[in-house]
């Protein structure tokens, strides 16, 4: 057959590649007796194999000491958020003291929005990119409304292409032109629609310097880009757990808070977790917070979630993020390479969305077929490719340094290019 990509090249830079061992370290869905070509880590991220044994120890735990595995369990459930936190404070680029794992992200989103939207008169405003994902537009718009503003307060900033997704520019001329009137900047530092990356440095500075408090949603970027938010000075950030963080359905989220702000007294949504941790059992009436990120914790950390999350960060631990980012890079520009040559070779009119340059993209290539329907996509999944389809014409499709291989690559051209020959 036909290849732009070959299997053999592919098995070569398999062997080669330094990450390839990881990919046994998870559960591959087997369909009809096959591995599915699994394209869909930015949705949910596949079960590390450490995962059922890590619950499993709660679970026994629990089983054996009752209340009492809050201080005897192999990991004891007290302080059990905080075995997370080396590894979350490594991929987000924090200080420890920075990061939590808590919450939900879009609740994350709210709780940290307690704290860090302060409007008034001469600055209502929130800014936004456009086509951001649904769950944060909702939120902004009801913060928004909760505070007495309007939706019309909601500065969303539009792009030039066709999917309306703005470029950094665009962003830093709308931080330029609406400055004065924004109280809090809150933009997807990946796409979850295109893929795309912004300069999360260069906007939060921008943004600060025109007196805007700064908070990204790391939903696409945790685990898939390098993430420096200390060094960016970004106020705050939350992600969640289940995308690339394979921490499973409904995972723990996790939030950042610049340690500029720990010690000072903020309006905050408290809850006794965020209680200094000597003294919270005392059961006082008066909330006295922890100087972290921790402060912002509502409740008791959930175990079993974190248990899950604990099994994953596990493998991240183990992983060179550098020769994971290049490995990301590489096989999604390959992919872009590999599409654009099919679409030459059998006159299929396609349209990347995801932006070609390194800085601009993580591990996701979005690519619209212009006369394909659902059909095409649904006969796809039918041959094990499990990637994720919006209208109108859209796949999106991650490839996921830590499992996705080359031969993956090039197991989907073929696919491909037999169903779009077909
Ligand atoms: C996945 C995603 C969410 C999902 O929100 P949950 O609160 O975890 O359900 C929100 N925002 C963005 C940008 C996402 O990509």
């Amino acid at each position: 057959m036909n290849a732009f990509f070959h299997i053999d090249q592919a098995r070569d830079l398999d062997r080669q590649d330094s990450l390839a061992k990881f990919r046994a370290l998870f559960h591959l869905p087997v369909w009809d007796g096959k591995e599915v070509i699994y394209l869909t880590g930015n949705s949910l991220g596949l079960q590390p194999k450490g995962t059922s044994a890590a619950i499993l120890q709660e679970l026994e735990d629990w089983k054996n000491l009752g209340v009492e595995g809050h201080f005897h369990a192999q990991r004891p459930w007290m302080p059990y958020h905080e075995f997370l936190t080396d590894s979350l404070a490594r991929l987000a680029g924090a200080k420890t003291s920075e990061v939590v794992a808590m919450g939900s992200l879009t609740a994350n989103l709210h709780t940290a929005l307690a704290s860090f939207y302060r409007p008034n008169a001469e600055r209502p405003a929130i800014l936004c990119e456009a086509k951001a994902f649904p769950s944060d537009r909702y939120a902004l718009v009801s913060q928004l409304e909760w505070h007495g503003y309007r939706e019309a307060d909601l500065i969303e900033v539009h792009g030039q292409s066709e999917d309306g997704v703005p470029t950094d520019e665009d962003i830093l001329e709308a931080i330029e032109r609406h400055g004065s009137r924004v109280a809090t900047l809150l933009i997807g530092g990946v796409n979850y629609f295109t893929g795309r990356l912004y300069d999360m440095e260069r906007i939060t500075r921008a943004a600060q310097a025109h007196g805007i408090v700064v908070g990204w949603d790391l939903a696409h970027a945790m685990g898939n880009v390098p993430l420096k938010l200390h060094e960016w000075g970004v106020d705050f950030a939350a992600w969640c757990s289940y995308k690339y963080l394979n921490a499973g359905p409904g995972g723990t989220a996790g939030l950042f808070v610049h340690e500029r702000h720990h010690e000072v007294s903020l309006p905050r949504l408290a809850g006794w977790w965020g209680h200094n941790k000597s003294s919270r059992f005392q059961m006082g009436p008066t909330f006295d917070p922890i100087p972290s990120a921790e402060a912002w914790q509502v409740s008791n950390a959930p175990v079993l979630s974190m248990a899950a999350q604990r099994a994953s960060l596990d493998v991240f631990d183990q992983v060179d993020m550098d020769a994971h980012r290049k490995k990301g890079l590489d096989l999604s520009l390959r992919c872009m390479e590999m599409l654009e040559a099919l679409s030459a070779e059998l006159g299929e009119p396609m349209e990347l969305l995801t932006p070609r340059n390194d800085a601009a993209r993580g591990c996701q290539v979005s690519v619209k077929f212009l006369q394909r329907d659902r059909h095409f996509f649904d006969a796809l999944v039918k041959q094990g490719v499990v990637a994720d389809w919006r209208e109108p014409g859209t796949i999106r499709m991650a490839f996921i340094p830590l499992y996705s291989s080359y031969e993956d690559l090039a197991r989907l051209e073929q696919i491909l290019r037999l169903t779009l020959a077909s």
